[in-house]
């Protein structure tokens, strides 16, 4: 039988926004629960030294932020659940949120359930992911120790990422679909000037190839249509990632164009009692502070829509 369990604030994701909100609203003496998937931490899990988060100015590394993050607001009496969640009914002044293992009764919401990754949705990428395809540097890195890999994207991720993997691996080669870059100044600077990185413009990742493991890649060049071959046993893949929102997709929740939830400046959405922040709503600058700025502010006002609605 499904267990309910009743709470002043429920938060739907443990990244760095549901963290921070559980933060709040655990000492504005609400009683808060994070429900998350798997591990606390989100995204910063997967993210090797955080250099641009304020108050480390030796980087900190992704794990260890997400640890202090959790242990912060559990201190302070926010309970962490682990559960998946189907759906919401927001209709009424008590919402009631769905998982597989609980049904959650609660009087306010916090949406912080972030993205997933990207996929480029060629042949063999789904073959080969974990025998040669990653989305994950930090976790697979390793596993390329001296051998050349091949990152696709040219945003901060994959030129982060790609930085990083030049300290395990023989050489990595971005692939990049233009002939530049999206990344902020910095890493484009670092990354041209870094020795063991080279690029391949213009290209497109059009099947990847092996016999148990991957092997090589066949390449296009995207203005001529000419193809190639890249023998290489390794393809990280940083193109972006797309919002989760399948679960309020029928909730009335208003979305973008691109999927991410509509919130005013309070992280407000268009239901009463029910906020958003961080990666999954509209117009995110989808940084770390700001993702902790985000829940915050959805903590302060689930407190006052609360306070309001005694
Ligand atoms: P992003 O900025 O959206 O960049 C995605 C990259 O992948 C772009 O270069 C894009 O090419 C390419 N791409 C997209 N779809 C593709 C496809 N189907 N095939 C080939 N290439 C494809 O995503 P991100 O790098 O994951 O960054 C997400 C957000 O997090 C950004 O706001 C970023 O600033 C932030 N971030 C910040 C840091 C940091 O501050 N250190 C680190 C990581 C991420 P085009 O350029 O041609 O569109």
């Amino acid at each position: 039988m499904t267990k309910t369990l009743d709470f002043d604030v429920l938060i739907i994701g443990g990244g760095a926004t549901g963290l921070s909100a559980a933060l709040y609203a655990s000492r504005a003496m609400l009683k808060t629960a994070v429900v998350e998937k798997l591990a606390p931490g989100g995204q910063i899990m997967l993210t090797d030294v955080i250099e641009n988060y304020p108050g480390f100015p030796d980087g900190v590394t992704g794990p260890e932020l997400a640890r202090l993050y959790e242990d912060q607001s559990v201190k302070y009496g926010a309970e962490i659940l682990y559960d998946t969640i189907t759906s919401i009914d927001v209709t009424g002044s008590s919402k009631t949120v769905v998982g597989s293992d609980y049904e959650f009764n609660a009087k306010s919401v916090i949406i912080a359930s972030g993205g997933d990754h990207n996929k480029l949705g060629v042949p063999g990428e789904d073959t080969f992911s974990g025998k040669g395809v990653s989305y994950c540097a930090t976790c697979d890195g390793n596993f390329f120790r001296n051998v050349p890999v091949a990152v696709v994207g040219g945003g901060d991720s994959a030129l982060q990422e790609s930085l990083y993997l030049t300290q395990m691996t023989e050489s990595v080669t971005i692939i990049h679909r233009r002939d530049q870059l999206r990344a902020s100044r910095i890493l484009q600077q670092r990354a041209l000037n870094n020795p063991k990185i080279d690029f391949r413009w213009n290209s497109a990742v059009v099947e990847a190839h092996g016999n148990g493991e991957m092997e090589y890649l066949d390449l296009k060049d995207t203005r001529t249509g000419e193809l190639s071959k890249l023998t290489i046993p390794g393809l990280f893949i940083f193109i972006g990632f797309h919002p989760n929102t399948q679960f309020i997709s029928k909730s009335g929740i208003e979305f973008d164009g691109g999927g991410h939830i509509i919130t005013n400046m309070a992280m407000e959405t268009n239901i009463p009692g029910i906020f958003a922040g961080g990666d999954v709503r509209s117009n995110s600058h989808r940084q770390l502070g700001t993702a902790v700025g985000d829940g915050i502010t959805a903590a302060l006002s689930a407190f006052h829509y609360l306070e309001d609605s005694i």
